[in-house]
């Protein structure tokens, strides 16, 4: 009988997190999640400290009895800051949004990487990005979409650097998914003008979201490392 997997995932309290966990779970594997703060059965870390992500790497380790197989970085913010807000609260919403979005998740990726190597035996890293990455986002989320490109270049650098040590990154990029965080967007954008661009017809689901990745992080051939996979109803096809 093969191994279970064992897999830590970011951002696990709710929306595409959750779903992350449910559909890794229903494959059989064994789920260590993370919140923003502790709760029952996650992890609490506050990714905007810049200390936070290393720590919680070493507390998922434990949890997980000192072996991750793969790494799920899930975790996020969209908060807008204004073009024309002063130039201190520019500065510090880009931060915060590199800070949780970017930085943590490469700090998270270098554990794993470093972890997987020591094991010799490969392991996987799965970025949630954003269809923002490709196609840019509001005006009041520069910083968000430039996050998310990070991401997606973090993960193709990570998927060429360590192929051949059977370490495979992959990075899912959603289009509007409904979960607490879209819901507010699109209520405050205006609902049916938003649906009229999807070819679809509707915004994604977090179970949709989730199958993905949970299909990159347990059973993707290794020759797809380096894989954007986009999931957004033909709202941009690139
Ligand atoms: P959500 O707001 O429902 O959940 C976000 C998760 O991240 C929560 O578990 C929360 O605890 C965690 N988190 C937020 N701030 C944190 C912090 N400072 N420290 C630690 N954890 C923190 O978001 P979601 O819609 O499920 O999005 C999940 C991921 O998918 C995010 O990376 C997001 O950018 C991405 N995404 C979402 C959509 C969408 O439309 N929902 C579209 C594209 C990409």
């Amino acid at each position: 009988m093969a191994e279970t997997a064992h897999i830590f995932v970011t951002g696990s309290t709710r929306g595409i997190g959750r779903a992350i966990v449910e559909a890794l779970e229903s494959k059989g594997a064994r789920v260590v999640g993370h919140g923003s703060r502790e709760a029952a059965g996650v992890l609490g870390a506050d990714l905007s400290d810049p200390a936070a992500a290393d720590a919680l790497w070493d507390r998922a380790l434990a949890a997980l009895d000192g072996r991750i197989d793969a790494l799920v970085n899930n975790a996020g913010v969209f908060e807008p800051v204004a073009v024309d807000a002063p130039l201190d609260d520019w500065q510090a919403g880009w931060a915060r949004t590199m800070q949780i979005n970017l930085q943590a998740s490469a700090d998270l990726s270098r554990r794993a990487v470093l972890h997987f190597r020591e094991r010799g035996r490969g392991g996987r890293i799965v970025n949630i990005a954003s269809r923002a990455a490709y196609r840019g986002d509001s005006p009041a989320h520069w910083h968000y979409a430039a996050s998310k490109a990070g991401m997606v270049g973090m993960t193709k650098s990570i998927a060429r650097g360590y192929a051949r040590e059977e370490i495979l990154a992959f990075a899912v990029c959603p289009g509007f998914t409904m979960t607490g965080m879209a819901e507010d967007y699109l209520a405050s954008r205006g609902g049916d003008k938003l649906l009229a661009d999807i070819p679809l017809g509707r915004v994604a689901t977090p179970q949709e979201v989730a199958s993905a990745a949970a299909y990159l992080a347990l059973e993707a051939p290794p020759s797809m490392t380096g894989a954007v996979i986009d999931i957004n109803g033909a709202s941009y096809v690139r």
